[in-house]
């Protein structure tokens, strides 16, 4: 219960029961034997951090996604310890590839052995580093319209600048989606009512995540080089597909 307790906790759905129903008759029976491994590790690993892994449900809507595009060429921006990877890897064909970066490769080698395990690690190029500079570096490298899916989950501050990027990166008819960007519910909430019940050392992170939260969302929607939907699911994450 404990384990379920962590997932539910990162959702934005305000009914624990129906968020409970939808876990334990939808998203942990059909949750793939190493994505369940590797997020047990990751909760043990980092018990204050897990919840950085996107929920089980999310997984699996991102999942089908990827299938029904065909998607072969991927990036994901923001691995931690590879929960939405492994996800993307299973749901990708044999020949596929993803591109993954994080700064940390610690937290990746604590999923990899799962990875391993379950036989994807083959279509993965998992790069250590800063994301920004890497993907205007893979613009520069001539890689432009060349990904069919990404998925954005680093740093939050930065989507907008990932985003200008990933436009170009992507191909036109191609998928980018942005996690947490309901950002806990606290998007709702007026400036000038505080959202965050944390200590004084987190709340200035978090006050910022979603100030910048709020500009992208606005951002995104007055974007006319994508369609966009903004979709309650997990913490919130806004599907973008490239028209031009
Ligand atoms: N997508 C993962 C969770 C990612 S958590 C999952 O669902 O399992 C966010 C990650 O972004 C962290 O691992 C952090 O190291 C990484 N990150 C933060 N800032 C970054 C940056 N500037 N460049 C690359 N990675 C970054
Ligand atoms: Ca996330």
């Amino acid at each position: 219960m404990a384990n379920q307790q962590s997932s539910h906790t990162k959702n934005i759905l305000s009914s624990p029961a129906l968020l409970q129903y939808i876990m334990e008759t939808s998203a942990y029976p059909n949750e793939h034997e190493q994505l369940k491994e590797l997020r047990h590790a990751t909760m043990e690993k980092y018990p204050h951090t897990s919840l950085m892994n996107v929920p089980v449900d999310e997984a699996q809507l991102l999942s089908i996604i990827i299938k029904l595009m065909n998607a072969k060429n991927t990036l994901e921006v923001g691995v931690f310890t590879g929960y939405s990877l492994l996800s993307t890897a299973l749901a990708l064909p044999n020949d596929a590839k993803i591109v993954a970066i994080d700064i940390d490769r610690e937290a990746y080698e604590v999923g990899l052995p799962f990875i391993k395990k379950a036989g994807v690690d083959h279509k993965i190029d998992f790069v250590q580093g800063d994301a920004l500079p890497f993907l205007n570096d893979l613009l520069d490298k001539g890689k432009e319209g060349t990904f069919d899916f990404v998925f954005v989950d680093a740093d939050k501050q930065n989507y907008i600048n990932y985003h200008e990027t990933l436009i170009k990166l992507v191909k036109v008819g191609g998928l980018i989606a942005y996690d947490n960007t309901l950002w806990f519910g606290s998007i709702a909430y007026p400036d000038d009512v505080p959202f965050f019940d944390v200590s004084e050392k987190m709340a200035p992170l978090l006050e910022s995540i979603r100030a910048h939260t709020k500009t992208l969302n606005n951002y995104l929607a007055k974007d006319a080089r994508i369609e966009s939907s903004l979709l309650s699911v997990g913490d919130g994450v806004t599907l973008c597909r490239r028209k031009y």
